[in-house]
């Protein structure tokens, strides 16, 4: 019956929401509208929410006298925290390979990497495009990996107690053998925080499928091929908050980050979730994937919040969303969307062109060089084979 309830206010909502052409002001709409799950409120919120489905009707009356009176009101640029990109980078600490035995490495932070599932797969080759909306310049070939984009395995979960030792490793071992396969990822830590290397850092892994991601100088797409995938067994709820991971897997992801930031020199920046860079260009919406939607601990893992970077999907490459993305996404991802609108209606605004012109002459150009990367793959491939 709740649930019921909880469906039909839902779609009520979305229906609203698609009838709002301003996309930030919808996005707004939509934030407030949103249930308890995207945000950190307790029974509170919840009484907000409810009161807020009472006046339904009444904002429904006013979404259609604004449309008829044309715009809604212009947005005016706020003030924000300092980019990441922005604060003085932290160097990480020179860390260095102390031994390497046939089966797994040690690290003088502390890391230990086990290396009985690895496995290889093609060499690391990839096309970085000088980043901003707007920039027509071709690509540039490199074969160095340029960030991490963290994941969660979304597998069975045994409960972690003593008296469930046996199934928690036989779930982790047949899990290990399937990313092997799969050549999923390049790294994945278990729920005893161990971590295990799967695909060699030198070769791409088939962790981020079509993805797109932009540092203050170059843009990404397809992050397989360009960045390192590193994923966490655990299962996670849509818009969670609370990081669904245990403290052994935390401080292994925290040593394994600093040890790879500092042999590949990946800016802090580039460290971000799945949810982060996920999108699908047969209908040019964010989301396809949401794990580590907002509940990614970053300055656990000595990490800027990167969830406070606008989202370059949106701001980069004209993609968008429907209301039920952030029904799934939760409040960090969220910042990150309503900085990218702005980000993208600002940059429209100096080119003198209308905001949903500006989006189309952006996925008009994710489209060009989606092709070209296809090329440059095919050619690696071929040249791999
Ligand atoms: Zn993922």
């Amino acid at each position: 019956m709740e649930k019921q309830r909880r469906t039909a206010s839902r779609s009520c909502v979305e229906w609203v929401a698609g009838h709002i052409d301003d996309p930030l002001v919808r996005l707004r709409f939509l934030k407030m509208m949103a249930p308890p799950a995207l945000s950190a409120g307790g029974p509170r919120r919840r009484l907000l929410i409810r009161l807020s489905l009472l006046v339904l009707p009444a904002l429904l009356g006013s979404v259609f006298l604004v449309r008829a009176l044309g715009r809604m009101e212009p947005v005016r640029p706020s003030i924000r925290p300092a980019l990441p990109w922005a604060v003085p980078e932290r160097k990480p600490p020179e860390i260095w390979l102390v031994e390497s035995a046939e089966e797994s490495e040690t690290y003088s932070n502390g890391l230990r990497i086990d290396n009985r599932f690895s496995t290889r797969n093609h060499p690391r080759s990839y096309l970085a495009f000088p980043a901003g909306p707007g920039s027509k310049a071709g690509g540039v070939g490199r074969t160095e990996p340029a960030g991490i984009v963290f994941h969660t395995t979304e597998s069975r979960q045994a409960p972690f107690e003593a008296a469930q030792n046996g199934s928690l490793k036989r779930i982790g071992e047949s899990l290990l053998e399937y990313v092997q396969r799969k050549r999923a990822y390049h790294f994945l830590i278990d729920r005893f925080g161990r971590v295990y290397r799967i695909v060699a850092e030198r070769d791409a892994a088939n962790h981020a499928g079509y993805s797109v991601w932009a540092d203050e100088k170059w843009s990404y797409l397809n992050l397989n091929e360009s960045f390192l995938g590193v994923s966490f067994e655990t299962e996670t709820a849509p818009g969670q908050f609370d990081p669904a991971i245990t403290p052994g897997q935390e401080r292994a992801a925290a040593v394994l980050t600093e040890m790879l930031r500092g042999r590949y020199r990946i800016p802090a920046a580039n460290c971000i979730t799945h949810a982060q860079v996920s999108v699908n260009p047969s209908n040019m919406r964010i989301g396809y994937h949401t794990d580590w939607a907002s509940s990614f601990p970053f300055e656990r893992l000595g990490l800027p919040d990167n969830y406070a970077q606008p989202l370059p999907s949106l701001a980069t490459f004209g993609f968008e969303y429907d209301p039920s993305f952030l029904h799934r996404a939760g409040s960090r991802l969220y910042a990150g969307v309503e900085m990218a609108e702005e980000s993208l209606q600002a940059a429209a605004a100096r080119s003198g062109r209308a905001p949903n012109a500006f989006r189309r002459l952006l996925q008009k150009q994710y489209r060009e060089r989606l092709a070209e990367v296809r090329r440059f793959s095919s050619d690696a491939v071929e040249a791999f084979e």
